[in-house]
């Protein structure tokens, strides 16, 4: 039996424009005081007319190009009719009918595999403002900010060809990175600036059944909208087991209690009366006009990580990482530029230096860590002058202090253990307390050996030189004389 989910995404992307997409208000809503950045157009005063900000076309060009769409040379506005507090003007401006761009799509990584998502269609449209119920200090009252009023708007609309949560996420993520690179949306989740409706139905393929489609509203996070869409998925996959009937219908995202709840049933779909924008021209774009546009857009994040994969041999989480670090990802083009090696480079910056980058929340580029002191511990660890180990251990220090490793080194009086009778020594005794594990080796488990390595590492704190520990220990296991 294949119970599967069908998932489709409506992303809405604030345009990183300094004026809103009607009036000449500025766009930075979100840190400035209530109702500072308004004006009679973007609060709905009689009498005002919208006037189209140009660098809003051009955004959605560079992001419809990006998403291989179709643009369409004319398109036009629509009003889509609602009352709610937040849209003063009881109708938000939009494109409903011809929207600049339809019939794209986007590749995405997900689950180790290319997949291509479909793009149905992407508009413009006008933000609404925000509203603040039952704040601390005054449980009675409804607030509302203008300020993001008329703040132009891409909505993005794919297709319904994500077939698990997972996928969603990484569509999100690549959609976010793809805008981040083209500079026209901060990609801010947590600031409203990209918002995400997911769209959810479950059908049964060897019954042919299929439950009621379920909308999910105003998820904030990437992770959020991967867990919504598992509550949901799992919530649905159970309906339609049992036989239970399923509703359309609005759902929201708790965090609280992990799980969906009810906002709204849906029937009101058509209710909004969409009509032309009569204060508003068509856009008309002339061919030449896209076409220089499209020579301003940059390598995008999908092309890039294909391009590190097959430049420097990573795998496609390595390459991801460097597209989701640029500092890391600067730094490892300038190592390797430097001639230093691929796989040494690599594994430091992944490994011990990522890791110890996040526990500070720092990038590297805000540490003291530079390509030639990098380039420092590869050699002297190729060298035998020390261990991985130990300069693993070193590593905050050095993101902290600039200070070379010979120094760092001495200053904390380690040495690198090349007295083999204490190896021998300490050998012995790890040996000796574990007779079974001696024993299974001795039967042939020869994948032992790390183990005892590791055994011996960690009580000679790791100062001790690996090949020769190696050596000792396997003399040891299989019984070879050695001197002590
Ligand atoms: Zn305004
Ligand atoms: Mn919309």
């Amino acid at each position: 039996m294949a119970i599967k989910p069908q998932i489709g995404l409506e992303i809405h992307a604030q345009l990183l424009t300094k004026t809103k997409a009607f009036c000449s208000c500025s766009s930075e809503s979100f840190d400035a005081p209530p109702n500072t950045h308004i004006c009679d157009g973007c609060t709905g005063q009689p009498g005002t007319l919208p006037k189209l900000n140009a660098t809003v076309v051009e955004f959605a060009v560079k992001a419809a190009l990006a998403l291989n769409c179709h643009i369409n040379e004319r398109s036009s506005f629509d009003r889509k009719n609602y009352f709610y507090p937040d849209l003063v003007k009881g109708f938000q401006i939009t494109q409903y009918f011809r929207p600049i761009a339809e019939n794209g799509s986007l590749l995405i990584h997900a689950d180790g595999r290319k997949k291509k998502v479909r793009i149905r269609r992407v508009h413009i449209e006008e933000d609404t403002g925000k509203l603040l119920h039952s704040p601390a200090d005054r449980p009675e009252c409804a607030f509302i900010d203008y300020n993001r009023c008329g703040i132009a708007l891409l909505e993005v609309v794919t297709e319904p060809d994500l077939d698990t949560p997972k996928e969603a996420h990484a569509f999100m993520e690549t959609l976010r990175n793809t805008f981040r690179t083209l500079g026209i949306c901060s990609g801010d989740m947590e600031k409203g600036a990209l918002r995400c409706d997911a769209n959810i139905s479950v059908r049964d393929t060897d019954r042919g059944l299929v439950t009621a489609r379920v909308e999910i509203k105003n998820v904030n996070s990437f992770r959020f909208v991967e867990k919504a869409l598992e509550y949901e998925f799992e919530r649905l996959k159970a309906a339609l087991l049992s036989g239970e009937k399923t509703v359309s219908e609005t759902r929201g995202w708790d965090q609280g209690s992990r799980s969906t709840v009810s906002l709204r049933s849906k029937g009101e779909e058509n209710t909004y009366r969409h009509f032309p924008e009569p204060d508003l021209p068509d856009i008309v774009l002339e061919r030449a006009w896209i076409d220089r546009i499209r020579t301003t857009i940059p390598e995008l994040p999908m092309e890039k990580q294909d391009r590190l994969m097959e430049q420097y041999g990573l795998t496609m989480a390595e390459a991801k990482t460097f597209l989701d670090e640029p500092e890391l990802e600067t730094f490892f083009v300038a190592a390797v530029g430097q001639g230093l090696p691929v796989k040494a480079v690599k594994n430091w910056l992944l490994g011990e230096i990522q890791k110890t980058l996040k526990e500070r929340a720092l990038t590297i580029d805000r540490t003291t860590l530079t390509v030639a002191r990098l380039a420092e511990i590869i050699e002297w660890i190729a060298t035998g002058k020390t261990t991985t180990h130990i300069a693993k251990t070193l590593i905050p220090d050095l993101l902290e202090n600039d200070i070379s490793l010979e120094q760092l080194l001495s200053e904390k009086g380690i040495s690198r253990i090349n007295d083999s009778a204490y190896v021998i020594e300490v050998s012995k005794k790890v040996v000796e307390e574990h007779p079974e594990q001696a024993e299974a080796y001795r039967f042939g488990k020869t994948g032992l050996l790390k183990y005892f390595i590791g055994l011996v590492m960690k009580e000679t704190k790791g100062q001790c030189d690996t090949s020769l520990v190696q050596e000792t220990i396997k003399a040891l296991l299989e019984g070879n004389n050695i001197e002590g």
